[in-house]
């Protein structure tokens, strides 16, 4: 097995980032041009406290669909893996993760699952809290604990542009509520959604949310347990089946460890017992998914030999 190093993941970074390549940056992001689209950088940390990073790890970009496995804690948390799934699935999309027609033709009462756009909306209708700016500060407060970053904070202009490219989710979340999925005021499910996405992030701050899920979900700084163990244990497993939007049974296959990306570019992987991976990599392939990132994933499997259902 490879050994992990610094050196190691130079040259991981040099052979996946001509996969930037095929990918395109997502304009619609404040910031995000061609200029990015070669950035790749990668940080990973073991279980046993080791920290290694490369290339483009200091770049901060925005959670985008990571928040989701941080929003889909919060709701188990408040009301526990029945109530969650009697308002959302847990099985995995062929279709694109914003994609309308599904939630006509699975079950009216429920979109696939909560890694999909209407899932993620219909969950953060469920975090508790009194007004948006209370749940919003659970939100920070948890994901600051998490990664230990106190500095973590939204981008208003990236907040700014989610409202303004938002039709789409707000098609979602009122065909939600005419189905009576989503039960709660839409506009602050919307709100709440909008905002977790625009939380910015680099390679250290992805890394330590694998790691959270990776390492039992403690405070590693107070060693306080943060979330039940079989919560973790849930969200580990929709990611594996539906973290990598409609290429999610590929990175199943290929990769072989729970991973949860995000159209920034953003890719969290979890190797339970071993390490938290993030990677940032802006240009994306036409599912979502970070090409050069990818990649990468795809390649520390295979050298750090991370495939849970077996190595060659
Ligand atoms: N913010 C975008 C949306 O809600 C993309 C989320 C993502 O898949 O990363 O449509």
């Amino acid at each position: 097995m490879q050994e992990l190093t610094n050196d190691y993941l130079e040259e991981a970074i040099q052979d996946s980032r001509p996969f930037a390549s095929s990918g395109n940056v997502n304009m619609s992001l404040p910031e995000y041009d061609e200029t990015i689209k070669d950035y790749l950088g990668v940080t990973i940390i073991t279980t046993d406290g080791e920290c290694f990073s490369a290339g483009d790890n200091d770049k901060y970009i925005p959670m985008q669909s990571t928040s989701k496995i941080i929003g889909l804690m919060l709701a188990l948390q408040d009301f526990g893996k029945e109530r969650v799934f009697q308002t959302v699935g847990m099985e995995p999309m062929g279709d694109f993760f914003n994609s309308i027609s599904q939630l006509e033709s699975y079950d009216t009462s429920k979109p696939f699952n909560p890694m999909i756009n209407a899932g993620a909306i219909a969950v953060s209708a469920l975090i508790k809290g009194q007004t948006v700016d209370k749940r919003f500060n659970r939100y920070m407060d948890f994901l600051r604990k998490v990664t230990n970053n106190e500095q973590l904070e939204m981008s208003e202009e990236v907040y700014e542009a989610e409202k303004a490219n938002g039709a789409r989710n707000r098609s979602l979340a009122y065909f939600m509520q005419s189905t009576g999925t989503l039960v709660t005021d839409v506009e602050e499910a919307l709100d709440l959604y909008f905002r977790m996405n625009s939380v910015m992030m680099c390679c250290h701050d992805f890394a330590r949310v694998g790691l959270f899920l990776a390492k039992g979900g403690l405070d590693l700084e107070t060693g306080e347990k943060l979330i039940p163990s079989h919560h973790l244990r849930t969200v580990k497993a929709i990611m594996m089946t539906s973290g990598m939007y409609n290429s999610s049974g590929h990175y199943a296959v290929e990769a072989g460890f729970p991973c949860k990306s995000g159209v920034s570019g953003s890719i969290i992987g979890s190797s339970p017992g071993r390490m938290g991976i993030g990677v940032v990599g802006p240009a994306i392939d036409e599912k979502g998914n970070s090409t050069a990132g990818g990649a990468l994933i795809k390649k520390l499997s295979q050298d750090l030999e991370l495939n849970m259902f077996g190595v060659e």
